[in-house]
């Protein structure tokens, strides 16, 4: 299941760097939606699906996109480059109708097993040029048990600055979380950070302000004397706590109605716990994936290298007391 997950977080992600090279406006927004979609999250999302779709066809399918407002634009230039880039990546020929019933694949039913999907996790971020991730998670009853973590535009090790860009993270339950280059090279193990000193622990929040509430964590920070804050786009916040860039990633509830995208979330909490860290919502607690698309029963979400997990919820809770 992994090295299939894998496969498709490759070829997907290829979509992703390739229209990022060569196409000037990938944004195809959909008015209805308040967030940006790109031609690169559709051929994403269709080539994850048919993959996992003849991999797993009784696996249900958790994602983000589905075809009804590429139908109903039906923009010519649109339709060709996404039945483009889908055969392409593949090596076979589509029909673009082909690639809109990979799109919506939405799975069979087994009880146990069901894909969460996001084609490109922070298409913001993508569309800036920022950091953005394919992200491939799968639950075994409701848990979080593998993920595949595409970040084309993240370092590989900050260390050594010449090592280049593109990482591709990797969990199994039991088994263990790797990173690896996204163009090819061995995989090594990663580990959350073992910094207990809290000046030294580095936080991860959003770029988007509206996609939690940065005050949340200025204030966290003031209150337990934090060191600084990270601004990063999408779940390549995941890879880097899993990797040791940092110690906490805070995801403040942002408005009182939103609820998290399971898809947002189901990858990187994967890859993180697999790596030592502990994940639950902003209250402390645990995120319960059993309600379908939404995060329903939780608040906000807060990963952490574990430390000071206990200490961030009870600040937490001081902080929207005072407010
Ligand atoms: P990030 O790059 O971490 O800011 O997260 C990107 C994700 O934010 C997208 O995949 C959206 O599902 C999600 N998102 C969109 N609007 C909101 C919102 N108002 N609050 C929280 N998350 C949001
Ligand atoms: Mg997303």
């Amino acid at each position: 299941m992994l090295e299939v997950a894998v496969g498709a977080a490759r070829l997907a992600a290829s979509i992703c760097e390739r229209v990022q090279l060569e196409d000037n406006r990938p944004d195809v927004g959909d008015k209805a939606q308040r967030e940006p979609v790109t031609i690169a999250d559709y051929a994403s999302q269709a080539v994850i699906l048919r993959a996992l779709s003849q991999a797993f066809p009784s696996h249900r399918i958790l994602s983000e996109e589905d075809s009804s407002h590429l139908r109903a634009s039906m923009d010519d230039h649109v339709v060709d480059r996404i039945t483009q880039l889908c055969a392409a990546a593949c090596e076979i020929s589509l029909t673009f109708d082909d690639v809109c019933r990979h799109i919506d694949w939405s799975g069979g039913d087994d009880p146990d097993y069901c894909w969460a999907i996001d084609p490109i996790d922070g298409t913001k971020g993508f569309l800036r040029g920022d950091q953005y991730a394919v992200a491939i998670g799968l639950l075994y009853r409701n848990v979080p048990v593998l993920g595949a973590l595409a970040c084309p535009n993240l370092e590989l090790d900050p260390k050594i600055p010449d090592a280049g860009r593109g990482v591709l993270m990797l969990s199994s339950q039991g088994n263990g979380a790797w990173q690896e280059p996204l163009r090819g090279g061995g995989r090594s193990a990663i580990r959350v950070s073992e910094t207990t000193d809290p000046g030294e622990v580095r936080i991860l929040g959003s770029v988007e302000s509206s996609h939690g509430d940065p005050k949340v964590i200025t204030a966290l920070v003031e209150d337990l004397k934090l060191g600084e804050m990270v601004r990063v786009d999408s779940q390549a916040k995941y890879g880097l706590l899993a990797r040791g860039g940092a110690e906490v990633y805070l995801r403040p509830r942002s408005r009182p109605d939103y609820r998290d995208n399971v898809w947002d979330h189901v990858a990187g909490c994967a890859i993180a716990t697999e790596a030592g860290a502990r994940c639950t919502d902003q209250d402390g607690a645990p995120l319960d994936f059993s309600f379908g698309r939404k995060l329903e029963s939780n608040r906000g979400v807060l990963a952490t290298h574990g430390a000071l997990h206990d200490d961030i919820v009870a600040s937490l809770r001081r902080i929207s007391a005072l407010a």
